[in-house]
C-alpha cells in the first residue's frame, strides 16, 4: 500500500516540529532549530486499518521555492499550523494556504488549520473564536487548538487530514 505523505506548514517557532516529533515519537524534544526540515515515518491504526503515514515537518516560509512546490506537489493532507501566542504566524497562513490550493490545483485538499501553544494562556493573542472564523472563511476547513507541550489534539488533527484524504480517495 502506498505512504500517506503529510506536510506540516507554516511560521518558524509555531511548533511544527514539537507537534510532528510528538505525534511520530510520542515525546516533547525541544530542541528549537527553525531550519531543520526532516520528514518521519509512522503507522498508524484507523478504523482497523493500517496507514503509512511519511509527514514532512518544513521549514521556512519566507519565500517560494521550488523545493516547497515539489513537496506540495506530492503532499495528499497538509496541517497549516500557526501559534496562538504569535498574531503573524496566522496572518502567514492565508499565503501559504493560496499557494497549496494553487499548486494542486483544487479546492478539496485534505487540510486542517492548527492553532498550536493552547497551554500559553497568559500569551495568548489569538482567540478560539478567530481561529473558528478562519476556519470558516475558508470552508469548513477543520480547525484544532493543539498543544505539543502537553500532547493535547495532536493524533486528532493528524487522524483528521488521514480520514479526509481517505474519503477524498472514495469518492472517485
Ligand atoms: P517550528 O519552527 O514550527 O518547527 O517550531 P518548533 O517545533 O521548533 O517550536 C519552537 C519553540 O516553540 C519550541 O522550542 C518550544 O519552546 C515552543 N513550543 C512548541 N510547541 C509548543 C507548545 O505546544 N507549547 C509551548 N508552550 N511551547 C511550544
Ligand atoms: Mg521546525
Amino acid at each position: 500500500m502506498r505512504d500517506y505523505k503529510l506536510v506540516v506548514l507554516g511560521a518558524g517557532g509555531v511548533g511544527k516540529s514539537c507537534l510532528t516529533v510528538q505525534f511520530v515519537q510520542g515525546v516533547y524534544l525541544d530542541t528549537y532549530d527553525p531550519t531543520i526540515e526532516d520528514s518521519y515515518r509512522k503507522s498508524m491504526e484507523i478504523d482497523k486499518k493500517v496507514f503509512d503515514l511519511e509527514i514532512l515537518d518544513t521549514a521556512g516560509v519566507a519565500q517560494f521555492t521550488a523545493m516547497r512546490e515539489l513537496y506540495i506537489k506530492s503532499g495528499l493532507g497538509f496541517l497549516l499550523v500557526y501559534s496562538v501566542t504569535d498574531r503573524q504566524s496566522l496572518e502567514e497562513l492565508i499565503e501559504l494556504r493560496e499557494q497549496v490550493l494553487r499548486i494542486k490545483d483544487s479546492n478539496k485538499v485534505p487540510m486542517v488549520l492548527v492553532g498550536n501553544k493552547a497551554d500559553l494562556e497568559g500569551e495568548r493573542v489569538i482567540s478560539v473564536e478567530e481561529g473558528v472564523e478562519m476556519s470558516s472563511k475558508w470552508g469548513r476547513v477543520p480547525f484544532y487548538e493543539t498543544s505539543a507541550l502537553l500532547r493535547s489534539n495532536v493524533d486528532e488533527v493528524f487522524v483528521d487530514v488521514v480520514r479526509q484524504i481517505i474519503r477524498n480517495e472514495m469518492e472517485v
